[in-house]
């Protein structure tokens, strides 16, 4: 349970009804900054102004999955009203706070390390990655049955990197019937696919690989469909590149030789915000229990 703890919510979208509501079923105090919108009845929830003196007593912070801008500012759904994260709001936490968010800008990263304040990148850790990996992977399918005017079943598809998101992915084609090749980068990888029953190869040899394909997904954060690459595939296949921004395609080669490509960023809270949030509650939760745990015990 967390009876006792503090909880601040500042801003978010639809993930976070379901933190609000897992941390209030577990007894926490919950107050809300930029939810102005929301409308709440629960005890133990209330909302307040974004103000130093209201964070003094916060032992938990949970920022949106993008923390904040490079200037502090914090998005919220729930409200027209700018939210700005700054050093004095850092300042006014207790030592043992922890700020929890999807992934930090270096911005929120230095305000953290310069006042010492624990910051916990959810999206970092294995279990969200590998959790979320199956709303990615369900909104990826969304996204080539909504391009495409083939089956999955059937398709040449293709999953650039093999980790958490392009493994799932590459197991969702496989299980709806595509013939999938996965690009891979070390041997341990390529053993895996095999196991899997996957025609898997090295990406240095990409270009070789491309002839034929219909679906293309990629996963790896760096620039591997490049123009060479493009130019290698067919007029009919389409690209969705959901690494994080700016992807790994030349976007700017595929308009130009009219392939459809197109960066697909942020589907678990997209396809599946209820899911997206019960990952991030359930984790969030569980980090902030042990944690009041080891404070208890003098850890
Ligand atoms: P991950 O587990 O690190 O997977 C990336 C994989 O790519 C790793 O296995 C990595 O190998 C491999 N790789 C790197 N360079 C390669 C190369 N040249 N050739 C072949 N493989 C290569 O990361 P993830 O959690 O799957 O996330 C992948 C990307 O998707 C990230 O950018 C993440 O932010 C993004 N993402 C997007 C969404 C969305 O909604 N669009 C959702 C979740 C994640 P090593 O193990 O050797 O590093």
């Amino acid at each position: 349970m967390l009876t006792g703890i503090q909880v601040a919510l500042i801003g978010g979208d639809a993930r976070q009804l379901e933190v609000i509501h897992k941390c209030s079923e577990l007894d926490a105090s919950v107050v809300l900054f930029g939810f102005d919108n929301l409308q709440n009845g629960s005890s133990g929830i209330t909302k307040a102004e974004l103000t130093p003196e209201a964070l003094q007593a916060v032992d938990a912070v949970i920022l949106p999955a993008v923390g904040t801008d490079d200037q502090g500012n914090v998005d919220s759904l729930f409200s027209s009203k700018e939210l700005r994260l700054t050093h004095e709001h850092i300042a006014a936490l207790p030592k043992h706070a922890i700020i929890f968010t999807g992934m930090a800008k270096p911005y929120l990263r230095e305000l953290c390390s310069n006042e010492g304040i624990g910051l916990i990148e959810l999206f970092d850790r294995d279990d969200v990655a590998i959790y979320n990996s199956i709303p990615t992977a369900e909104g990826a399918v969304m996204m080539a049955i909504q391009n495409t005017d083939i089956t999955i079943h059937g398709s040449e598809s293709m999953v650039l990197g093999f980790g958490r998101t392009g493994a799932t992915l590459a197991r969702t084609l496989q299980g709806m019937g595509a013939k999938v090749r996965v690009g891979v980068n070390k041997p341990e990888y390529y053993a895996r696919a095999i196991e899997m029953g996957m025609n898997p190869f090295y990406t240095q040899e990409l270009i070789s690989h491309v002839s034929q394909v219909d679906l293309l997904f990629n996963t790896i954060p760096a620039m591997v469909v490049t123009a060479q690459v493009i130019a290698n595939i067919p007029h009919r296949a389409i690209i969705i590149d959901l690494a994080s921004r700016p992807g790994g395609t030349d976007f700017r080669y595929a308009e130009k030789r009219g392939v459809k490509a197109m960066l697909a960023p942020g589907l678990p809270g997209i396809v599946a915000p209820k899911t997206a949030g019960r990952i991030i509650a359930d984790t969030l939760t569980r980090i902030i229990m042990e944690d009041a745990r080891r404070r208890r015990n003098g850890e």
